[in-house]
């Protein structure tokens, strides 16, 4: 028999969608991937670089269950710069990525029965974590266009058995930044009910409306003290498969993961700290100016070729680099009797007619929503938009005819 805690989850939906493609593809079918949460580009030199000389030099022991000294002293120098917050190696736990970055957070700040405010359509292991650790998610619906909850509604949700709120700007899978004034309306509320803030940043590099990405501890100072900061070079350095992420928060979380750590993963893997100190001790930023570049001239080219979808709104993709089309206006002109009636049923379609893998909007709580990654080759995402458009526009005719 399985820990009842197991009922309670299921695997994570992008997987699934990801794993639906792998088979089209492995039954000979042309499928262009929009459903992976990672930019599909090689990982910069200076990375691999610092990967082949650790190899080389024969490292190969065991680490502090929490990190590098030297690399969590880069990172609190990376944060300091990047929130103007002044963060030191005492602040900072290196990770096997920004999972395990928030599940230390979790485990750390919560107690059975606790519960923790997300903010939905959501990335599902937020709340997955959250029922491992024995508490309850508690859901707070944001709506398209902005994505962004009202303060009242975050009001609304608290209860005496809060503990925490999950925030994650830029958002998977709704592209939303919160803006500053949103972001210093949570942390007022925050300090207000003595709540912990659990800031999943980890699309921080991906921040397309103009402005720098912004930190809620940078937007409000005053949280720092209860909130634990969570990033990862995943996304930024395109490593997701490497598993390294991090997080900074008062000592006393510090302290909880190095426990947690060194009776689970103990440290993130060695060569993956050395390849990231080398990257962050050498590098020009190069490699990053053109991996947001290259994702600018995506979203640009892929929202005017959105833009020409009937029944469904521009998505706002402010950052993160997902389109999350809201499907609800389409859905309801569908006959009632037609095959297709939900999101999975168009992503189904969308997968059999078109060989675009995309994620249905009900793996992130959400009817209506479709997440497309622009993350995938240029030169592979406009043609997959393209016949994506096409399928989404034809459907109402075809399933009036159906
Ligand atoms: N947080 C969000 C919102 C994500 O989308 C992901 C990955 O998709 C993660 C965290 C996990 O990142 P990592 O691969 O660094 O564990």
């Amino acid at each position: 028999m399985l820990a009842q805690r197991m009922s309670l989850l299921s695997e994570s939906g992008t997987a699934a969608a990801r794993e639906a493609a792998k088979v089209a593809a492995a039954a000979g079918r042309e499928i262009v991937d929009l459903a992976a949460g990672e930019v599909i580009i090689a990982p910069p030199k200076t990375v691999r670089d610092g990967a082949v000389a650790a190899i080389e030099a024969g490292i190969n022991r065991y680490t502090d269950s929490i990190g590098l000294i030297p690399l969590r002293e880069a990172v609190a120098v990376k944060l300091t710069a990047s929130t103007h917050v002044n963060w030191t190696v005492d602040n900072v736990v290196i990770t096997n990525g920004a999972k395990q970055a928030l599940f230390d957070a979790m485990l750390a700040v919560v107690d059975p029965g606790d519960e923790v405010i997300i903010f939905k359509p959501c990335w599902p292991t937020l709340p997955s974590q959250v029922l491992l650790a024995g508490a309850k998610p508690v859901f707070v619906d944001v709506k398209g266009p902005t994505y962004i909850p009202t303060i009242e509604s975050v009001r609304a949700a608290v209860t005496p058995k809060t503990k925490a709120i999950i925030l994650n700007s830029p958002n998977n899978p709704t592209g939303a930044v919160y803006d500053r004034a949103a972001l210093q309306a949570i942390g007022d509320l925050a300090i207000g009910y003595q709540l912990w803030i659990i800031s999943d940043e980890c699309y921080s590099s991906f921040v397309f409306n103009g402005h720098p990405h912004e930190s809620i501890v940078t937007a409000h100072p005053g949280v720092r003290s209860r909130t634990v900061l969570v990033n990862a070079f995943s996304k930024e350095l395109a490593i997701t498969g490497w598993r390294l992420g991090y997080f900074a928060a008062p000592p006393d979380i510090v302290s909880a993961a190095k426990k947690l750590q060194s009776h689970t993963t103990s440290n993130a893997n060695v060569i993956a700290q050395h390849a990231i100190l080398h990257h962050l001790k050498v590098t020009d930023g190069v490699f990053e100016k053109g991996m947001f570049e290259r994702l600018s001239r995506a979203r640009t080219d892929g929202l005017a070729i959105l833009a020409r979808l009937a029944d469904v709104p521009v998505p706002q993709a402010e950052g993160s680099f997902f389109f999350y089309l809201d499907l609800g206006k389409l859905l309801a002109k569908l006959p009632t009797r037609a095959p297709v009636k939900t999101v999975d049923d168009i992503a189904r379609l969308l997968l059999e007619e078109t060989g675009v893998a995309s994620v249905a909007g009900s793996t992130f709580g959400d009817p209506t929503g479709l997440r497309l990654s622009f993350g995938a080759p240029p030169e592979l995402l406009l043609p997959a938009l393209e016949k994506l458009v096409g399928s989404l526009n034809a459907l109402k005719s075809r399933q009036a005819a159906a």
